[in-house]
C-alpha cells in the first residue's frame, strides 16, 4: 500500500500560499492507518524506544497508536496552560513569533530511551522542541519518527545528530 495515496493536499491552507498535508483519509483507512502504526512502531522498537513522546495535537493520534504497539509509555508535550501539573518548557521559531511546549517534570526518569514523534516535520521547530524537552529531564532521543517530511524545508537539519525516519517524504511542494 502507498500511503501517499491517503495523504491530500489542500493548498492555501491554513494561509495563502501553503500546501496542507491533510492526513485524515489516512486516519478513515484501517489498513493504512495500521500500516502506518506498524511501520512506525518497527522504526521505534529497533531503537529499543521506552516511551513515545509526542507534540499537540496531530502527534498524539499515532503517538498514542505506536506505544500501545510497542506496550510502552506515552507522554503528551502540550501546549502552555494545559498541563496540570509542574512542567519543563520550550520555545521554538514559528514563522512570526515563537511558541512554547510543554513536559510533565516527572513525566519521564534519567536516561530513558525516548521516541519522539509528530505527525509531519516541515522545518523541524517543532520536533527540535520535543527534543529539547525530554533532554532537560535527563532523557535520551534514540529516534525521531514521522508519518510526513516535507523534505524540501529541510527541517532533519533542525535535528542535528539524531536519527530522523519518515514514511513518506515530499522533494517538492
Ligand atoms: P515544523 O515545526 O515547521 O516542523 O512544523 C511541524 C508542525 O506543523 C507539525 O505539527 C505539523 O502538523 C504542522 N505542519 C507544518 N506544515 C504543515 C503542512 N504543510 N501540512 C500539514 N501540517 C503542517
Amino acid at each position: 500500500m502507498d500511503l501517499r495515496d491517503r495523504i491530500r493536499d489542500i493548498p492555501d491552507f491554513p494561509r495563502p500560499g501553503i500546501v496542507f498535508k491533510d492526513i485524515t483519509p489516512l486516519l478513515l483507512d484501517p489498513a493504512a492507518m495500521g500500516e502506518a502504526t506498524r511501520a512506525l512502531a518497527v522504526y521505534a522498537r529497533a531503537r529499543d524506544a521506552e516511551l513515545v513522546v509526542a507534540a499537540e495535537a496531530r502527534g498524539f493520534i499515532f503517538g498514542a497508536a505506536v506505544a500501545r504497539e510497542l506496550e510502552v509509555g506515552f507522554v503528551p508535550a502540550r501546549k502552555p496552560g494545559k498541563l496540570p501539573s509542574p512542567t519543563v518548557s520550550a520555545e521554538y521559531a514559528l514563522e512570526y513569533g515563537v511558541d512554547t511546549l510543554e513536559l510533565h517534570r516527572d513525566a519521564l526518569r534519567d536516561g530513558t530511551r525516548v521516541l519522539v514523534h509528530d505527525d509531519l516535520i516541515a522545518t523541524g521547530g517543532t520536533a527540535r522542541a520535543v527534543c529539547d524537552l525530554v533532554r532537560q529531564l535527563g532523557g535520551e532521543v534514540v529516534g525521531c519518527a514521522f508519518v510526513v517530511e516535507l523534505g524540501f524545508l529541510e527541517g532533519r537539519r533542525r535535528l542535528d545528530g539524531l536519527d530522523v525516519h519518515s514514511l513518506v517524504v515530499y522533494d517538492r511542494e
